[in-house]
């Protein structure tokens, strides 16, 4: 076959890119095939767009492949007639094409990246970038509104123009066979003849305003928790300083120079790094039996008796206070404690069962009952009395012994001695518990703000479900004018009669005159093309360009291109792009809701059971002329007759055409923009522009 013949491809424009198209052996050529270069690949994206923009310049240079040489024979033009405009709607179809995975793949991009937002702002502290990454997944959507928008208008302006293209290009096809003398008038027509395409679909929205707002709440909810778990740390650092970490003094170096503890009884953590708050709880049960154990009056006297009393007392209650305290580390990883608060002077030790215990010694004296620090007391003269609290003493119904004057004062010295100063035990021992209060409450918040994320990632997966279907529910349906067929009806104004037998090659049942034919050709998949690496080709070149997003976006455009390609072949190669895309987010989700949301999200995609668009290319193939006018509901004999008969007569194949009953728009030439094509986290835009002008003004 050669390319460049008679037709008019001169005109054409594919020049522009780089080369004439390739000579190939097929009988039809790809319309691919011509736009590829000499390594069937593009290198830039200006490059690969134009391959866009190339598949319509097959309506100017359709005629170009298709007649094989200069036919003297009027069925063979009637033939390349019908090829020629079955290829106009060839061409209009791939475009169709392409503009819908385009509008569905970058859908897609947009709420994958929506969900890699959402599956980000789940992790504490990556708010930022899961705002920044639902940005760019909102601005992908709202780009894709806009594309979808003028997309469906595009096509709809560029179908209407498609059977003033069919009769444009057939006829320019059968002018140009015109020559040596023989001329030839007719052109193809489209069946059926007006359009049944419903583009609407593409314009259909998807709804991101609960993505959008779910994300917000998600990252408050994560930041929250972000908060909550720097607070925890930093009380966990302060309860570890007290127990261990001050100088010169810390419960630890307290426990060891006051009761003197050593080895397991006493454990030193040099870093928060594997303390709890259970160490100090142990060290105080510890400290205070071994206080206990060694509490001996400092000397004879009854004021050394009452001190020693006083602090028997206070070791007593601590001890079955620290006892009684609980750390319990729970399988979720948090901590159920109680840390108990020990009294810090007279007022606190009122609160407690230090002033209500009836324990203390009574003797009755001269006075009356009277109380006690311990039946030692030199004051403890008359007979025993039974014991009373120091409760009691204050109200009056004991006496305070004027030796050795035990009382609730002297109890809350002991308490308060040791506490208000660093070098007592319980004064690191209170600090220990103020942090462990914080701890428990910032971790409770904690575990508050997790589960409000994990219930919004509950949420998010929802909405990125429903977003999903709305994408995929609905395509376009494509019926443009032309996609049953074309029927070419073709008369020789003069010369030599044709053998007959060639003009019912395609026609049976019924003779045309002499010097007349029909064709008719139809539009087939090509197979070859059914992993369409034009989109591949396409993509690559794409995928240099720089991305404006940078960052946690980088890679949309990578996405948009595999998800694109990816709806050529088969979905599986979908929901796996979609599945890496979000593969690649920070390995720091660990086992964090995020890491959740994640597996849902694939989960979903793998189940929506995306659609791939059908990417094969179509060409258009001879076929019985019959099938093509059944179709349309004609009956083929008097239609066919009565087209050749009105042909002649015609002033023009336009008049023809619309005689025929095709509905013309006016004249069509220079360039139909399309769409502008936005390409995914770039800030480009690219013009998708239909080059229309006409090849020849035929007739
Ligand atoms: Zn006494």
């Amino acid at each position: 076959m050669r390319t460049g013949s008679a037709s008019g491809s001169e005109r054409g424009g594919l020049r522009a890119r780089g080369g004439m198209p390739r000579a190939s052996s097929r009988p039809v050529p790809c319309a691919m095939g011509a736009f590829l270069d000499d390594e069937g690949g593009f290198t830039t994206v200006a490059v690969a767009v134009s391959l866009l923009l190339s598949l319509t310049l097959v309506f100017s240079a359709a005629s170009a492949g298709w007649v094989a040489s200069r036919s003297s024979e009027v069925q063979r033009v009637a033939d390349a007639a019908a090829l020629a405009g079955q290829n106009a709607v060839a061409s209009f179809s791939t475009i169709v094409q392409v503009l819908d995975a385009c509008v569905l793949s970058m859908g897609l991009t947009g709420i994958v990246t929506y969900g890699a937002g959402l599956v980000v702002s789940c992790v504490p502290g990556l708010g930022a970038a899961g705002a920044e990454l639902c940005s760019a997944g909102g601005r992908i959507l709202e780009a894709r509104r806009g594309f979808a928008r003028s997309a469906a208008s595009g096509v709809e302006r560029l179908e209407a123009t498609l059977p003033l293209l069919v009769v444009a290009n057939s006829a320019s096809c059968v002018t140009a066979n015109s020559v040596g003398g023989v001329s030839y008038a007719g052109c193809a027509l489209p069946v059926p003849a007006t359009s049944g395409s419903d583009f609407s679909a593409l314009a259909a929205d998807v709804d991101d305003e609960d993505l959008s707002e779910l994300s917000e709440e998600v990252r408050e909810a994560s930041d929250e928790a972000r908060r909550a778990r720097e607070r925890a740390d930093e009380d966990l650092e302060r309860g570890w300083a007290a127990d261990c970490g001050t100088t010169p003094y810390c419960l630890r170096e307290r426990a060891a120079s006051l009761a003197g503890l050593t080895g397991p009884e006493n454990p030193d953590y040099p870093s928060p790094a594997g303390w709890t708050f259970g160490a100090p709880l142990a060290r105080a049960r510890a400290y205070y039996a071994a206080r206990l154990a060694a509490e001996r009056p400092a000397g004879g006297g009854a004021e050394e008796l009452t001190d020693s009393a006083c602090r028997r007392a206070f070791y007593v209650y601590a001890l079955s206070e620290v006892r009684a305290g609980s750390y319990v580390e729970l399988p979720d990883g948090s901590a159920s404690m109680n840390l108990p608060t020990l009294p810090k002077n007279a007022e606190e030790t009122r609160e407690t069962s230090l002033y209500t215990a009836s324990g203390w010694p009574c003797t009755d004296e001269g006075d009356g009952r009277t109380l006690h620090c311990s039946t030692g007391c030199p004051g403890a003269t008359g007979a025993p009395s039974g014991t009373a609290s120091l409760a009691e003493l204050e109200g009056g119904a004991v006496r305070e012994c004027e030796v050795c004057r035990m009382s609730i004062t002297e109890l809350g010295r002991v308490a308060s001695a040791s506490t208000s100063i660093s070098n007592g035990f319980e004064h690191h021992w209170r600090a220990v518990v103020e942090a462990a209060e914080d701890y428990e409450e910032a971790t409770a918040e904690l575990a508050d703000a997790e589960a409000r994320t994990r219930e919004l990632a509950g949420q998010g997966a929802e909405s990125f479900s429903a977003a999903l279907d709305q994408l995929s529910l609905e395509r376009p349906t494509l019926r443009p004018p032309g996609a049953w067929g074309c029927v070419a009806v073709v008369t020789r104004a003069e010369g030599e009669t044709a053998p007959t037998e060639l003009t019912s090659s395609f026609v049976s049942g019924f003779e045309l005159p002499a010097g007349a034919a029909a064709s008719a050709a139809v539009l087939a998949p090509d197979e070859s093309t059914a992993e369409n690496n034009v989109l591949a080709s396409f993509l690559d070149s794409l995928s240099t360009g720089d991305s404006a997003l940078g960052g946690a976006a980088d890679g949309v455009l990578e996405l948009w291109g595999e998800l694109l390609v990816g709806y050529g072949s088969a979905h599986g190669d979908v929901s796996d792009a979609a599945s890496e895309f979000l593969d690649g987010l920070d390995g720091v989700l660990g086992g964090s809701v995020g890491s959740w949301l994640r597996g849902r999200l694939k989960a979903i995609m793998a189940d929506a059971g995306l659609e791939p668009v059908d990417l094969r290319l179509r060409k258009p193939v001879l076929t019985n002329t019959q099938d093509v006018l059944d179709k349309g509901g004609f009956e083929q004999a008097a239609v066919v007759r009565e087209l050749v008969a009105s042909l002649p007569g015609s002033a023009s194949v336009y008049d023809f055409a619309t005689s025929a009953g095709l509905r013309l728009v006016d004249e069509v030439g220079g360039e139909l923009t399309i769409a502008e094509l936005p390409l995914p986290g770039t800030g480009v835009s690219i013009p998708l522009t239909v080059n229309l002008s006409r090849s020849g003004e035929a007739a």
